[in-house]
């Protein structure tokens, strides 16, 4: 084992995929706090929930006992048509940084929505299926959830609604064919379907809408429509769940070379792929088995968990989700226009969350050009076209790769690829033609967002 060379892909077969979706949270000591009912203010209850999710994703949701839940097989046979995803030694980024460190990526951007969100997607649908539901409905902001999601849809036969944020559906046309290509039915946000989306419209004639709108309009679809429901592909604990299939075959892969990681790194926007990529490390380093250093990498400009406030806030900025305790910005901060990196997300998943309130994670922001450099030198490299999302976490992986070289330790650093760049080409445009520009918001800035956060007497 000890000369064994590591190959540059390392893969798993089919049959050394895992069969269960690892719940970090049976293995926490301690449980993040309860989502509370904005109107009572009391803890949710499944029957609370179960109007809105589909009931076997709110028993995942509430489910903090069982360490494995078991993964249906017509799931593990979508997964086989991309997955297992390939652990990648990036031995080219390591010569050209010339250092002792060793850099694996796992790439999840290997299917055609492009991203890690398909893996929650299809377990979401499958999941309604089941359940005997006709229709879906949620938003998309930049795309991917909704591409992925069209995907699990078209494959499931389920019905989709996606409000997509009117300005991303103007500047993003091709991802918006995408999904209808795949059967889902495209909304730009706001629209006269919904009464909120008609309200917005008399108020804001000209508005490129927003993600909190679009929320809104999902799920008063949702709740307008028999056998439907709504669905998130990020933040709550069951969208974690499903991708703890990305950290269980990293584990396995690593495992097979004996390879002790020291640096696990991910980007952060709602918190799901770092929260997946993680999770079998995680659930080990809490039984003191390991002591991996867990690095969270969010927007200079978006920054909730390195500069936010750790509070109940709401999930959206139409105020109707029931309300989370998180790192957040305030569920009215807007990051600054020249934000054109991703992760634009207010808040933060409740179980990243208490990870990194606990202190058994660090998470650092960084500035969008430099994160852009980052992206341009590993797509020369190692030859993929990084999302601007996943440029963070390489961001980070090349800082502390560099720092090796200074201290000459061979520390072996792991990051998530969460996807690919394709339709993130505008902003690739403007670091070309460097127009690019870094904004990290004042005090000031942060304020009004804060200002938005609920006064209710469990934050104060
Ligand atoms: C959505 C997305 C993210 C951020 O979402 P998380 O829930 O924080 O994982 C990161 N990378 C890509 C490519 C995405 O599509």
């Amino acid at each position: 084992m000890e000369n064994q060379k590591i190959p540059t892909k390392i893969y798993l077969s089919e049959d050394e995929m895992p069969r269960s979706f690892l719940n970090l949270k049976a293995f926490m000591k301690e449980q993040h706090d309860p989502f509370l009912h904005p109107g009572t203010l009391q803890p949710c209850t499944h029957a609370d929930l179960e109007p809105v999710f589909c009931k076997e994703l709110v028993a995942q949701e509430l489910n903090c006992t069982d360490k494995e839940i078991p993964i249906p097989d017509e799931l593990i046979n979508f997964y086989k048509m991309y997955r297992p995803s390939p652990l990648v030694r990036a031995y080219c980024l390591e010569k050209i940084l010339d250092t002792p460190a060793e850099i694996y990526y796992k790439f999840e951007g290997n299917n055609t929505s492009g991203s890690h969100k398909l893996n929650s997607a299809v377990a979401q649908v499958y999941y309604a299926k089941q359940q005997g539901l006709k229709s879906l409905t949620t938003e998309t902001g930049a795309g991917q959830w909704g591409t992925a999601l069209s995907m699990a849809c078209a494959y499931f036969n389920i019905n989709l609604d996606i409000f997509m944020v009117k300005v991303s559906s103007e500047q993003k046309p091709y991802r918006k064919a995408v999904m209808e290509t795949y059967g889902g039915n495209v909304t730009p946000s706001p629209s006269n379907t919904t009464e909120v989306g008609k309200r917005i419209l008399a108020e804001h004639p000209t508005t490129g809408g927003s993600l909190g709108c679009a929320i809104s309009e999902a799920l008063e679809t949702a709740f307008s429509k028999e056998q439907c429901r709504y669905v998130l592909g990020s933040v709550l604990d069951h969208v974690l769940l499903h991708q703890s299939i990305i950290g269980q075959e990293c584990k396995l892969a690593l495992d097979k070379y004996g390879i002790e990681i020291d640096t696990i790194i991910g980007c952060a926007g709602g918190g799901s792929n770092l929260g997946g990529l993680i999770a079998p490390f995680m659930a080990d380093k809490i039984e003191g088995k390991n002591n991996i250093r867990f690095i969270a990498v969010e927007p200079a400009s978006c920054p909730s968990l390195t500069r936010g406030k750790y509070a109940y806030d709401f999930g959206d900025t139409g105020k109707m989700t029931p309300l989370l305790r998180m790192y957040t910005l305030g569920s009215g901060f807007i990051p600054s226009p020249n934000h054109a990196g991703g992760l634009r997300y207010h808040g933060m998943s409740p179980v990243i969350t208490k990870l990194y309130h606990d202190g058994y994670m660090e998470a650092r922001g960084v500035e969008q050009t430099k994160v852009f450099d980052a992206a341009v030198m590993f797509a020369k490299t190692e030859g993929i076209l990084p999302a601007p999302e996943s440029a963070h976490a390489i961001r980070v992986a090349l800082d502390e790769a560099i720092e090796c070289k200074k201290t000459g330790e061979k520390k072996k650093i792991m990051f998530g690829l969460t996807g690919t760049g394709y339709f993130d080409l505008a902003a690739y445009m403007a670091y070309n033609n460097q127009t690019m520009t870094d904004y990290i918001p004042t005090d000031k800035d942060l304020e009004e967002g804060f200002a938005t956060i609920p006064a209710i007497p469990q934050n104060r």
